[in-house]
Formats: C-alpha cells, sequence, structure tokens
C-alpha cells in the first residue's frame, strides 16, 4: 500500500496540536474520555481452544478448585462428539464461544463462504446441544494472516465479536509441550492489566491441565480477578496483516454478512429493546433519506463530531481508500490510522511502528466518516507500550 508513514513536520505538529487544542475547547472541554478507564482490579481471561474433549473434564476440575471462570472456544464437531461436557462448561458459568465446526485452515480461509457456514453451524450445535448462544468468536489459527477485512466487518455486523489474545501459552507449539514449558511461557509474559491468555483443552492437551494449577496460582498471587469474555469486554484482536496466507475472491460485504445469517444474527432474539444501544448498529440508512438531517438515529448532541478527512487534510494529513483491502488509511502526523467501514474500531500505527486497536465512536454515511473531536487526542497519543 504505497508509502507506509509520512514524514513527520514538526511545525505541522505544533499547528495540529493547537487546532486540536481548539477542536477540543470546541467540543465543551469535556475530557474525562480518560475517566471511563479508571484503573480496576487486573483482569485475566483463560480461554481454552478446541475442545470439548476429555481433556476439559481435568480443565473444568481445576478451575472449580481454584474457584475461576474461564472461556472455552469450541470445535462444532467436538461438541457435537462431546455434548456432556459441553453442557458441564456452560453449568459450571464458563463462557462458551465459537471456534469454527472443523477448524480446517483450507476450508476456514480459502472463501469467507466457508468460514461463515462453520460459523452458523457451530453455533446451531451449540444452541441444541447446550442451549448456549454465544456471539464470541476465535479464528482458527488467529486472526492475523487468516483474516481480511471482509471477515472482521460481516462478524461485526453480523453482531459477533472476534477475540483473539495477549498470550500464547504456547501449549499448540508443537505435540505435547511439557506442563513445565507452558507454564513458563504465562508466567514470563508480560502482565497487562486485563489480559486474554491462550490455552487449550483439545484431546492431546494434557499437558495444559497439568500446568493449570501453576498458571492460576501465578494471576492470584498477583491480584488477578479472574473474568470470562463478553460483549462487556474491550474486544481484543491482532492487527490487520499487511499480506494474507491465503488467496480467494472477495464477496461483497452485503453477501458476506447474508452468509452469517443476516445483519444482527449472533444477537440474542428476545428482548431486543432492553440494551440501551446494540453495539453493532452501523449507520445504515433505511428509510428514504431526509435532505439535510443525516439519518444518524442517536448519537447524543452530536454537533461535536467532525469529518475524518476534513481534520487530516487541515493537519496536513492524507487520507486514501484502498479497495482491494477494504481500508481506509489515513496518514497524520506520522501516526497511520486504518479503519473498516462501518467498524468502530481504528488501528493506529505510531510513528516507532507499534500497533494498537482503539475504540472510537465513528459514523459512517454515504462514504463520510465522522468523529467525536475528543477521539482526536486519543487517536494520536503516543502508545502505552
Ligand atoms: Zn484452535
Amino acid at each position: 500500500m504505497g508509502e507506509r508513514r509520512h514524514t513527520r513536520r514538526r511545525r505541522t505538529k505544533v499547528l495540529v496540536s493547537i487546532l486540536l487544542a481548539a477542536l477540543i475547547g470546541c467540543a465543551g472541554g469535556e475530557n474525562d474520555a480518560a475517566a471511563a478507564d479508571t484503573p480496576r482490579k487486573p483482569t485475566v481471561y483463560l480461554t481454552f481452544d478446541d475442545g470439548p474433549s476429555p481433556v476439559t473434564d481435568r480443565v473444568l476440575a481445576i478451575l472449580r478448585e481454584e474457584e475461576v471462570k474461564a472461556t472455552f472456544f469450541v470445535v462444532g464437531a467436538q461438541a457435537e462428539k462431546y455434548p456432556e461436557r459441553l453442557r458441564q462448561i456452560a453449568e459450571q458459568g464458563h463462557a462458551i464461544g465459537n471456534h469454527s465446526y472443523n477448524h480446517k485452515y483450507e476450508e476456514l480461509y480459502g472463501d469467507f463462504k466457508s468460514f461463515a457456514a462453520q460459523v452458523v453451524r457451530t453455533n446451531q450445535i451449540l444452541q441444541k446441544k447446550a442451549n448456549v448462544t454465544t456471539r464470541l468468536v476465535r479464528a482458527p489459527g488467529g486472526t492475523f494472516g487468516n483474516f481480511d477485512s471482509v471477515y472482521f466487518n460481516a462478524l461485526q455486523a453480523a453482531g459477533y465479536i472476534v477475540f483473539d489474545w495477549h498470550v500464547d501459552s504456547g501449549d499448540a507449539k508443537r505435540l505435547n509441550v511439557p506442563a513445565k514449558e507452558i507454564a513458563a511461557n504465562v508466567l514470563n509474559a508480560k502482565l497487562l492489566p486485563e489480559m486474554i491468555v491462550l490455552l487449550h483443552d483439545g484431546g492431546s492437551h494434557k499437558e495444559t491441565a497439568a500446568a493449570l494449577p501453576q498458571i492460576i496460582k501465578h494471576y492470584k498471587k498477583h491480584g488477578y480477578q479472574f473474568a470470562v469474555l463478553s460483549d462487556k469486554v474491550k474486544p481484543h484482536t491482532f492487527r490487520l496483516a499487511p499480506t494474507l496466507k491465503w488467496k480467494r475472491a472477495k464477496p461483497s460485504p452485503e453477501q458476506a454478512v447474508a452468509w452469517l445469517g443476516g445483519k444482527n444474527a449472533a444477537l440474542p432474539k428476545q428482548a431486543a429493546g432492553t440494551q440501551p444501544q446494540p453495539p453493532n448498529e452501523p449507520a445504515q440508512p433505511t428509510e428514504p433519506a431526509q435532505p439535510t438531517e443525516p439519518a444518524q438515529p442517536e448519537p447524543a448532541e452530536a454537533s461535536t463530531n467532525i469529518t475524518l478527512r476534513e481534520w487530516v487534510t487541515d493537519t496536513g494529513g492524507s487520507v486514501s481508500w484502498d479497495p482491494n483491502q477494504g481500508i481506509v488509511f489515513a496518514f497524520v502526523q506520522g501516526f497511520e490510522l486504518h479503519l473498516i467501514p462501518q467498524s468502530t474500531q481504528v488501528e493506529v500505527i505510531d510513528p516507532d511502528g507499534a500497533a494498537r486497536i482503539l475504540n472510537v465512536q465513528l459514523t459512517w454515511q454515504n462514504g463520510v466518516v465522522k468523529l467525536p473531536a475528543d477521539a482526536l487526542d486519543q487517536l494520536l497519543a503516543p502508545s502505552a507500550g
């Protein structure tokens, strides 16, 4: 995609700061965006992929003994084979997510249609065998190099939430990685305020179960609470890879969503009105467009919204659209921003190359991206490291 980042220009930077200050000032000085992130107890999300299997029994026993909850990303075919174990996971208060039907990379990433069919099929199995409805998805092998914007966008539009991980226990690096090595991988990982740990409970992962008590004690010792993934947890996915491991056709966004069962297909069907704001409501105007006011339902007093293009070009940056990747690129002050249409996630690549994903109240309408003025400093803040 052409140049990765623009040369930094000090003068622009100063100008931008002034401009930003002015913009933020216009927003009514509401600078309490940071207040939402007030520190709370550090939290770890243990995740187990590829089960259920006989190893799940041991994992469940340890979790019960240690009184911690975890998230199981199950494979549909395994759930069909071991429905009783699937039910036990749910009954013991753990979360269940979708990890495809057969875990075969070539099928899942050879084309989106098969991926979608496997997600749908697995969710039907979870519903039927354990009365579980889930919106959680973990990509077999992780999203990096496997997912493109079609995957991310369609899953989001259908109401799914994708989670990668922060810490890989390394228990699937090869067959029979010893428990000692698995535990060491986790214990040596940098501690984050919120961290998702990748583990496995497939049939070949006895060693993971053996390492589990030590892993749990490690986090307890460091004051962590254990929680399950849900739609309340800040999503975490890897950045989009510049090149994919796969060659495949690109369906239209509409087609991709349809294969997943349509918009919001993953959302619980009942009581649609109880949630104040469905997280995945993209700004699709359904009524004939009103002449002046955008048909945006309710960004409360959204008068502080500014358009991305205006902001970027005003600050000497540039915006471009990559039709192949389906991404909007913006280059500002040495920062590179990636925006996926209809998504509220922005990938930010710092001048020093560090990448992070931020959730910003973006609105997408008729090819125009708007964002709250007070999101700007958040986007261009140096990464926490
Ligand atoms: Zn897996």
